[in-house]
């Protein structure tokens, strides 16, 4: 059994608290994704703006029980984002800040790409966007069609389409994924602004998560400086999808955390609004309680293994993700049946977590695909069956 210790623990309270000003707000942003706009002095918005800059460019953190907490750990970082998804997974993903783009640029970022990001982040708040997902490259991300190719001595041009990609058409800038060449050693990614000609953004309508405001962008020859191309100072094997892997592998125990919390806000919203349970009822939900406490171990392993970089991480974080999105789905039309025929409509809260937990789903890699690599973990010896 993970304990926290008293940091970790400190960070839970505050977050906790912090959430509680969300769930009042978690239907107008539902109903208007544009609501953010209106939100940004929200204690958690405002320290979701500079969350994960690093100690470096960032010199004035927020300070939790007389400690700066920088969200750069990944165990810290999922503490926080359950107790935040628990008020309001949508608030959270449609913050201003660098959390997606920011892992990448820190892995793949030159020193001078790291300042001119990280600056651009502390000015104001500002939202990125992560760009890897086309129209029809969905799961199988490594085939993108995206290219990029020489514009001249210091400059390329981007060519083609993304598709769901989260804040971007609210964003000044973000990270693009490319192919220079056929192969996988021919993806790259590139920072990009939002500004440059040739670039839209158009929001796609969609039922969950709907504060993330997810959209097809459109790369019509968008001109970028070589100087933003990432890794250009690494490997080949260590630039392009190694890269967008491994970033995506120290996200993934985040994007589990925000499946528990939306399973958790089900859980609480029966606890909170049904006065008397049956038998048979209060059975269920205490084997809902149980699979909370189970899921929330497992998340804090994958956390903890990618702290530490286990050869497990990505595979255990895979785990958490595949369970995390089944749990939350399960969770909330569980709680949605205990309301009765007219629950959708007489418990919009209720409604709206169940359509966000759909969301979790599809986003970082539907569940078949976190099988798959929890598969791969365990024929390579990674992964224990126990
Ligand atoms: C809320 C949300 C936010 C998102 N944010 C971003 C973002 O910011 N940036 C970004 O780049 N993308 C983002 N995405 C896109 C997300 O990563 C993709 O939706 C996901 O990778 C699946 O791709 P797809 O939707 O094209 O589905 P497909 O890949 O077409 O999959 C359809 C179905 O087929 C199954 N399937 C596919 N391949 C296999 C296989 N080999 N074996 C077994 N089953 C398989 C899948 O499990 C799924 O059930 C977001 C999506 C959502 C819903």
């Amino acid at each position: 059994m993970i304990e926290l210790d008293d940091r970790t623990l400190a960070i839970q309270r505050q977050a906790r608290a912090w959430a509680q000003e969300l769930k009042p707000l978690a239907l107008e942003l539902d109903q208007d994704p544009d609501a953010i706009h209106r939100h940004l002095d929200v204690a958690i918005v405002s320290y979701l703006t500079r969350m994960t800059v690093p100690p470096e460019f960032n010199p004035d953190p927020v300070v939790i029980d007389g400690r700066p907490f920088y969200g750069t750990g990944t165990l810290e970082r999922v503490v926080f984002a359950e107790e935040v998804a628990v008020g309001d997974a949508g608030m959270l993903l449609a913050a201003p800040g660098p959390v997606m783009s920011g892992v990448l640029v820190d892995a793949m970022g030159d020193e001078q790409q790291k300042k001119w990001f990280y600056s651009r982040i502390m000015e104001k708040p500002t939202w990125t966007f992560f760009a890897l997902t086309e129209p029809d490259r969905g799961s199988d991300a490594g085939a993108m069609d995206t290219t990029l190719t020489p514009d001249g001595d210091d400059h390329f041009v981007l060519r083609g389409a993304k598709r769901y990609i989260g804040n971007a058409a609210r964003a000044d800038l973000g990270i693009v994924f490319a192919r220079t060449r056929p192969g996988p050693l021919g993806v790259t990614a590139v920072l990009t602004e939002t500004s440059a000609a040739g670039f839209t953004a158009e929001p796609l309508e969609t039922i969950g998560l709907r504060g993330l405001r997810i959209t097809a962008v459109t790369l019509d020859d968008v001109r970028v400086p070589a100087g933003q191309v990432l890794g250009r100072h690494l490997r080949a094997t260590q630039r392009g999808m190694w890269s967008a892997v491994q970033g995506l592998n120290r996200l993934r125990p985040g994007v589990a955390a925000f499946g528990l919390g939306i399973a958790r806000a089900a859980y609480e919203y029966v606890l909170d609004n049904r006065r008397t349970l049956n038998t048979a009822e209060r059975h269920r939900l205490d084997r809902l309680g149980l699979r909370l406490t189970e899921l929330r171990q497992l998340i804090w392993r994958s956390a903890i293994a990618v702290d530490d970089n286990e050869p497990a991480a990505g595979h255990l974080a895979s785990a958490a993700k595949a369970r995390a999105s089944r749990l939350a789905e399960e969770a909330t039309l569980e709680a949605l049946g205990c309301f009765g025929p007219g629950a959708r409509l007489d418990h919009p809260l209720l409604d709206k977590l169940a359509r966000d937990a759909r969301g979790v789903e599809f986003m970082e890699g539907t569940g078949n695909i976190q099988k798959l690599n929890v598969f791969t973990g365990l024929v390579q010896g990674h992964l224990r069956r126990d």
